[in-house]
């Protein structure tokens, strides 16, 4: 079946995104956005129709139909103006009075600090038997982009895996096409936790093909989550299903699994200039689309957007997936289901 995807020539093209390795046309960030491909149908998901047409078999927990992959990257816990808020609240921590928040009620520190919201999310997350991933920048003071200084957040790393969510990397503005960047930022995190982690999105959405995912499978990541396009939602490589990618300078696939973003918070109002209601009726127009083939549909929700009608948007869209029987779910444990049931090595080899 993976044959039969090289011999039709099209798909083949789109899948590997030819387009992106040698096209210059890229924005300011280095990024190659929407307005740049040629595959414009981004809403269908055509590679991953002709696999499940030729035999692609794919299986939820529980029975579930579809996945939904919950992330959101961390890239900032509290405003600027109240940096001297959380430094005391920090440092009472750090000085032992009252884990995890030094004394002062997490719930009261998150009604100052709207960005101090974890317990919210994965509060809201639970009340629908969904968990999520978040990733977390790992800069040192002095790098472009530094917004909070990770060694202070331990207590709540550890508080976000102790309850089942995951921890996993926001890799900074440089660590696309940077191995040493990308292994400094990991270990810096792993350090912290006394843990490995696997999940990985980079800052921005940088991503250079082929040579992310072969810098992150050299770090040790087992997946990625940053492919899809910040100026549009949909499926940037027309899958609908983690995949293992396939690097067309060396003809071989790469040892990671890709989680493609499919939709991102500020993709919708701020590129695609869409208003709530035009938003949700396309995100919805996604979660149906990636349900019919048994797809996985990958969410990203900053931790700033949960409040107000933003707030009100996401619950709205796990109510409608769980209600749709999906398994919403984290990036480490799509990764672990995938990896169990070989899925795409057993039906295509990709
Ligand atoms: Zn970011």
């Amino acid at each position: 079946m993976f044959k039969e995807l090289q011999t039709n020539d099209r798909l083949w093209k789109q899948f590997t995104k030819q387009e992106e390795y040698d096209n210059p046309n890229l924005d300011e960030y280095g990024r190659f956005p929407y307005s740049s491909t040629v595959h414009k149908n981004v809403l269908n998901p055509e590679v991953s129709k002709f696999l499940i047409e030729n035999g692609l078999k794919v299986e939820y927990p529980e029975s579930k139909t579809f996945a939904v992959c919950l992330t959101h990257d961390i890239d900032l816990v509290y405003f600027p103006e109240l940096k001297k808020v959380h430094d005391i609240v920090q440092k009472s921590r750090i000085l032992g009075f009252n884990e995890p928040l030094g004394g002062i009620p997490e719930k009261i520190y998150g009604r100052i600090n709207r960005l101090w919201n974890f317990s919210k999310i994965m509060n809201l997350e639970n009340k629908y038997d969904a968990k999520s991933s978040f990733y977390f920048l790992a800069l040192e003071k002095n790098e472009l982009d530094f917004r909070y200084e990770l060694d202070e957040l331990e207590d709540l790393l550890r508080e976000i895996i102790n309850n089942g969510w995951e921890v996993g990397l926001h890799g900074g503005p440089n660590a696309f096409n940077d191995l040493q960047v990308i292994k400094k930022e990991k270990k810096k995190i792993e350090n912290l936790i006394g843990k490995k982690i696997i999940g990985y999105r980079n800052h921005y959405m940088k991503f250079e093909i082929p040579t992310t995912w072969e810098l992150l499978t050299k770090a040790g990541f087992k997946y990625d989550t940053t492919y899809g396009y910040h100026d549009h939602v949909g499926f940037r490589n027309g899958i609908c299903h983690p995949f293992k990618p396939w690097n067309l300078k060396t003809g071989k696939s790469i040892e990671i699994m890709e989680l493609p973003l499919i939709i991102m918070d500020s993709t919708l109002l701020n590129y695609m200039k869409l208003d709530i209601k035009s938003s949700w009726e396309i995100v919805k127009q996604l979660i149906d689309t990636v349900k019919s083939y048994q797809g996985t549909i990958t969410i990203l929700w900053h931790n700033n957007n949960f409040i107000g009608e933003m707030l009100g948007f996401y619950e709205k869209i796990l109510k409608y997936c769980n209600k749709k029987d999906a398994w919403l779910t984290s990036g480490n444990e799509i990764y672990r289901w995938w990896k169990k049931n070989n899925f795409f090595d057993v039906n295509t080899g990709l």
